[in-house]
């Protein structure tokens, strides 16, 4: 449209800005795109990237210990050299936010390193003091940590954080239950650091199946992470030592080196001048938007986790693809939220997808449920004693698989194959039917009775 700067302003340069931006670029639109940090968003510099390295960096602590099984001489105590593993860690996320930027970059789309707020229907201010006009604009701006309201709170760390510490801590305390607190407690814990993680409920990892997210924390125990439940954050004070005493409601206060808050993250939106253009917020911060992810306001739409639908990368990066085939595209095209494959990548790691046993007996009413408990091959010859949990879930008249849940060792990497079968409402028979590839752990999904 002649009459703006732009066609598209996506504010906020992450998973879901940036793939909207380029594929809305290729489609032919003119597009800038603000970002106030760094070009990746959450996903590439402060999230799932250099969390799934430390991830690998961690599971080390196990496989040098299982090395020796296997006939290997390792020095009985290998040293961890955490300043090593930060830099090369922190030096992929530059090469990823590299990639990103020439990414847009060879697409036209203009990057502007600045704050960005909207100040009407078809305008941004930027922190600059210049104010552009656009046809649409794309709200892409994530979401971030929430610290719950507490005497000290600014003692602790979140996942921002994390990956900049100058030391692993001796002691860590985790405040929350949920994806990041089970990832971060297993980081920890095999860089050497004890953990204690604290959650307001006695539930970990509330929407997964009960009994993988029990295995996980029967597992979690067992390797020494300490679990407080029903304990609500009450303060954190620092010590003469410069040690932090947490305290919390119903067990003693604990003394450890850093606390971190993994209680789930909030929209981005303060600030953000939304207001300017009659958007209403959600109760949690959120940007409220239909199908085609359009805000109440018609030039103004939302994508990724400032949207508050699912909070995974994955989905912010389709929202981004369906916006810009939709709009820029003439391709409509609106994205399926059904059967969305998720992990979290403690130390074993859980997959699932699909419906729980309980949500399925609450939708389905009969349903056959089927597992297989085991002890993979490899953790047999270490002398692990770590099993694994797969569950099939079966709507009982049709036969057909409703959940896939599991937790073991790449439980992630098996479950996004077998997630096409889910997806593609394949049935037990369908799983039996195939013959089973030996020796692996995978091969219990088609084996399973
Ligand atoms: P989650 O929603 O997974 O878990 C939040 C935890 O904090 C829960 O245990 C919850 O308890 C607790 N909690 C929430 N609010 C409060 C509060 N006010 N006071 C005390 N405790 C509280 O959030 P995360 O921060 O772990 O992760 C945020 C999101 O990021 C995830 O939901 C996920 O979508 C995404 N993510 C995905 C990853 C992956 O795909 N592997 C990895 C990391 C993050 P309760 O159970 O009682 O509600």
């Amino acid at each position: 449209m002649a009459g703006y700067d732009y066609d598209l302003f996506v504010i906020g340069a992450g998973s879901g800005g940036t793939r909207a931006a380029r594929v809305s670029a290729a489609h032919g639109a003119r597009v800038a795109v603000a970002e106030e940090y760094r070009v990746g968003g959450t996903c590439v510099i402060r999230g799932c990237v250099p969390k799934k390295l430390l991830v690998y960096g961690a599971h080390f602590a196990e496989d040098l210990k299982d090395a020796q099984r296997f006939g290997w001489r390792v020095p009985s105590a290998p040293e961890f050299d955490w300043k090593c593993l930060q830099e090369n860690v922190l030096a992929e996320v530059d090469r990823i936010n590299g990639a990103y930027t020439s990414t847009l970059e060879s697409h036209s789309v203009e990057i502007i390193p600045e704050r960005a707020v909207v100040t009407g229907p078809n305008s941004v201010k930027l922190a600059g003091g210049r104010e552009v006009t656009a046809e649409r604009i794309l709200i892409a701006v994530g979401a971030r940590p929430a610290v719950p309201e507490c005497k000290g709170s600014e003692h602790g760390i979140t996942s921002n954080e994390v990956f900049h510490l100058d030391a692993i801590p001796r002691r860590v305390l985790i405040a929350g239950a949920g994806y990041i607190a089970n990832e971060f407690a297993g980081i920890f814990h095999q860089f050497g650091a004890h953990v204690t993680l604290i959650n307001r409920s006695d539930v970990i990892l509330r929407s997964y199946d009960a009994q993988i997210r029990d295995r996980l924390l029967q597992i979690s125990m067992m390797k020494g992470i300490d679990f407080r439940f029903h304990a609500e954050f009450a303060g954190i004070e620092k010590q003469a030592d410069g040690s932090l005493k947490v305290s919390m409601t119903n067990h003693d206060p604990v003394e450890v080196d850093c606390v971190m808050f993994a209680t789930g993250r909030v929209p981005n939106t303060e600030g953000l001048g939304l207001e300017s253009a009659g958007i209403e917020l959600d109760a949690k911060g959120a940007v409220p938007v239909d199908e085609d992810s359009q805000s109440s306001c018609p030039s103004i739409y939302a994508v990724g986790d400032v949207t508050n639908r699912v909070q995974l990368t994955p989905v912010a990066i389709r929202e981004g693809q369906a916006f810009a085939d939709t709009v820029f595209g003439g391709k409509p095209t609106r994205v399926d939220y059904d059967c969305i494959p998720a992990a979290v990548f403690s130390h074993p790691p859980i997959a699932g997808v699909g419906m729980t046993e309980s949500e399925a007996k609450q939708k389905l009413g009969n349903v056959r449920v089927y597992t297989s408990d085991f002890r993979a091959m490899k953790n047999v010859l270490a002398n692990r004693n770590e099993r694994c949990l797969y569950k099939m879930i079966c709507e009982a008249e049709t036969d057909r698989v409703v959940g896939l849940h599991m937790i073991g060792p790449d439980a992630p990497e098996i479950l996004q194959a077998a997630a096409i079968a889910v997806k593609a409402r394949l049935t037990k028979a369908d799983f039996d039917a195939t013959v089973a590839l030996h020796p692996s752990m995978a091969e219990e999904l088609v084996l399973m009775r």
